[in-house]
């Protein structure tokens, strides 16, 4: 008679816990079962995991059996419920029978392993509670044992469970000091999970709260632990990989024959190889990379905005972190953006000191710089300039434009004067007190005799639309990033 007794999980109402019921004999001693049948206290102790009813314990006869007796759960003859019945179709019983027996076997398997390896000694199997120091929390791993004195408790997961049933054991276990290893008794024998890849969501959430590691232990494992005297385990790895053609990382998941050894417990977590660490070192290596090769490059891309720059380091940089790297780029697009207007100022510098030196002919020179500024950003050149007021502001903001009217001349002041003595000049006087309130030299204009004497005549504020774009030009000019090292221009421009 092949009759399948449907209850496959029983909850112990006592405990709050459910049970596999194919492991009641191996969890149980005689005498605690026989209580079970007889005893009135135990009465409505157990009950169905699907219909919540509640459940007594029938026995049936199997001398294969540990206490000579097959023991199942049977409903009241009034509940009603689907594992009531004789259905063997119902996948997820049989699911749930075979997960119970595979789970068992497993945990049988790792105490009979380690009863026969040296510094092993099994504390309890399934049948203690641990108590967190202050018995608020208590858990109950698969099998607890130590090693060579140290706790260690090993838990068989065999079902996708939500992350936070992982993440309580492993806090629980963390805070009692117990090294805590997950097992999985094959790659593939994860019941009820709808992921059909091998590395299942249940292998992930431990591998994570693991420095990327999840173990696999099963016959072939206690097969070679007995024959090499320690405890075997496969490591499965999530392993990061530097590709330093392609400045990425490339990851997977790699399988490692080993001993219990070789295993690292730190921090409550148990691994054999620190995919977090080795990740970082990769991750920083190609920083430093990134930061080396983009530092060296930027200049050739010439990026007009935040934008470009931010296309320019993703090519330079594939790995680039936007948000971790966020204040070290701005640095770099400002040097990189600033050296560039720079730049254009020096250019600028070294058009209007043609122009002052050779003139007119040499305003064409002013044309075709203006001519290459309007394809990215003006900056406030304007092809229809009067040049010799450009000449006369930034000789105020202190710009040597000609050998013979540097600062030892006082250029700087004299140039105030075209805005006073000369009627070409006089539409520019709101311009020329811009250039004297945002000229470093500015005190010392303000203390000169022959500017103040010109300063007290009546201004006229004549307000003329080119007069307006050299405003703009001359704050944009005379803004950060300033060129200070006037020396430096007036060498390069006569080199
Ligand atoms: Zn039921």
């Amino acid at each position: 008679m092949e009759k399948r007794h449907q209850i496959p999980i029983v909850v112990d109402t006592w405990e709050e816990e459910s049970l596999w019921v194919d492991s009641f004999d191996f969890i149980y001693e005689q005498a605690e079962l026989q209580g079970f049948r007889t005893n009135k206290k135990f009465t409505n102790r157990f009950a169905c995991q699907n219909c919540k009813n509640p459940v007594f314990l029938k026995a049936l006869a199997d001398e294969s059996r540990l206490h000579g007796h097959h023991y199942y759960f049977s409903h009241h003859k009034d509940a009603v419920c689907p594992w009531k019945s004789d259905s063997t179709t119902v996948a997820e019983i049989y699911a749930g029978v075979e997960e119970g027996r595979l789970h068992l076997e497993t945990k049988r398997l790792l105490a009979h392993t380690l009863t026969q390896l040296e510094h092993w000694q099994i504390i309890d199997i399934d049948k203690k509670f641990i108590f967190s120091a202050d018995k608020l929390n208590r858990a109950k791993p698969d099998l607890h044992a130590q090693y060579k004195g140290k706790d260690v408790v090993f838990e068989v997961q065999l079902r996708s469970e939500s992350p936070k049933v992982v993440m309580t054991r492993q806090e629980f276990y963390k805070n009692k000091g117990f090294q805590l290893i997950w097992l999985s008794a094959t790659k593939d024998n994860i019941f009820v999970d709808e992921d059909k890849g091998f590395v299942k969501q249940v292998h992930k959430d431990i591998a994570f709260c693991n420095r990327g590691n999840w173990f696999i232990f099963d016959a072939i494992q206690a097969e070679k632990s007995v024959k090499k005297g320690q405890l075997q385990l496969i490591a499965m790895v999530w392993e990061s990989y530097l590709k330093l053609d392609s400045k990425r990382i490339k990851y997977d998941w790699n399988e490692y024959k080993i001993d219990y050894a070789q295993l690292t417990y730190e921090d409550g977590e148990t691994f054999y190889k620190d995919f977090f660490a080795i990740n970082k070192a990769h991750k920083d290596r190609l920083r430093d990379l990134g930061r080396k090769t983009l530092q060296e490059n930027i200049r050739e891309y010439r990026v007009h905005n935040w934008n470009e720059f931010l296309k320019a380091a993703k090519s330079e940089w594939p790995s680039l972190e936007v948000d971790h790297e966020r204040k070290w780029l701005k640095a770099l697009f400002k040097i990189d953006y600033e050296s560039r207007e720079l730049e254009v100022k020096r250019k600028i510098l070294e058009v209007v000191r043609h122009y002052s030196k050779q003139g007119e002919q040499f305003y064409q020179r002013w044309s075709e710089l203006e001519n290459k500024l309007a394809k990215v950003d003006s900056f406030g050149v304007s092809r229809n300039m009067n040049l010799q007021v450009v000449e006369k502001v930034l000789l105020i903001l202190g710009y040597d434009l000609t050998s013979h009217l540097n600062t030892k001349n006082k250029s700087h002041c004299r140039a105030v004067h075209n805005f006073f003595d000369y009627g070409s000049f006089i539409p520019y006087q709101s311009l020329c007190l811009k250039a004297i309130e945002l000229s470093p030299l500015k005190d010392e204009i303000l203390a000169d005799e022959n500017v103040l004497k010109r300063l007290h005549m009546p201004l006229k504020m004549d307000c003329e639309e080119e007069n307006k774009s050299i405003h703009g030009f001359l704050e944009w000019f005379a803004s950060e990033p300033r060129l200070k090292d006037v020396e430096l221009v007036y060498e390069q421009v006569e080199a």
